[in-house]
C-alpha cells in the first residue's frame, strides 16, 4: 500500500496518512505521485510527512489550490446554475398564468364571434 512506508516511518496507522492527502485533495495513486517539486520537497510523500510534522501546510501544494479552485468555480457554477432555473422557474409559472388568461379571451372571443354570427344569420334570415 501506498502509505505503508509512511506510515511505518512516522509510526502512525496508515489511516492517518490517508487523512492528510484527503485533506490536500489528492485521492488518486496518481494525485499522490504528482512529485511536482513545487513546495520544496522532492516527492508528495515528503510533504505529507512535513505536513504531519507541522513545519508545512496543505496550502504550501500547488495542487492543492489548483483542485480547490477548479471545485470552487465548480460550486459558483452550480449556485449560478440553481439560481438561473430559479428564474426560469418563476417565468415559467407566470407563462403558465399568462397562457390560462389568454385561454379565456380566446373562450370569450370564440363565444362573441359565435354571438355575432347568430345575430347576423338572425339579421340575414329577418330580410
Ligand atoms: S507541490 Fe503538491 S503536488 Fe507538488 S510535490 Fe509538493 S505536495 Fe506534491
Amino acid at each position: 500500500m501506498l502509505n505503508k512506508k509512511l506510515a511505518d516511518a512516522l509510526n502512525m496507522p496508515e489511516e492517518e496518512i490517508e487523512g492528510v492527502y484527503k485533506e490536500m485533495l489528492k485521492v488518486s495513486v496518481a494525485d499522490k505521485q504528482l512529485n511536482c517539486g513545487a513546495c520544496g520537497y522532492n516527492t508528495c510523500e515528503q510533504m505529507v510527512a512535513a505536513i504531519i510534522l507541522g513545519t508545512k501546510s496543505k496550502e504550501n501544494c500547488v495542487y492543492y489550490h489548483k483542485i480547490r479552485a477548479t471545485i470552487d468555480s465548480l460550486n459558483e457554477f452550480i449556485t449560478n446554475t440553481s439560481e438561473m432555473l430559479e428564474v426560469i422557474k418563476k417565468a415559467s409559472a407566470k407563462f403558465a398564468v399568462f397562457s390560462e388568461g389568454m385561454d379565456k379571451h380566446l373562450d370569450t372571443l370564440g363565444k362573441l364571434k359565435k354571438n355575432m354570427k347568430d345575430t347576423f344569420n338572425g339579421l340575414d334570415n329577418d330580410q
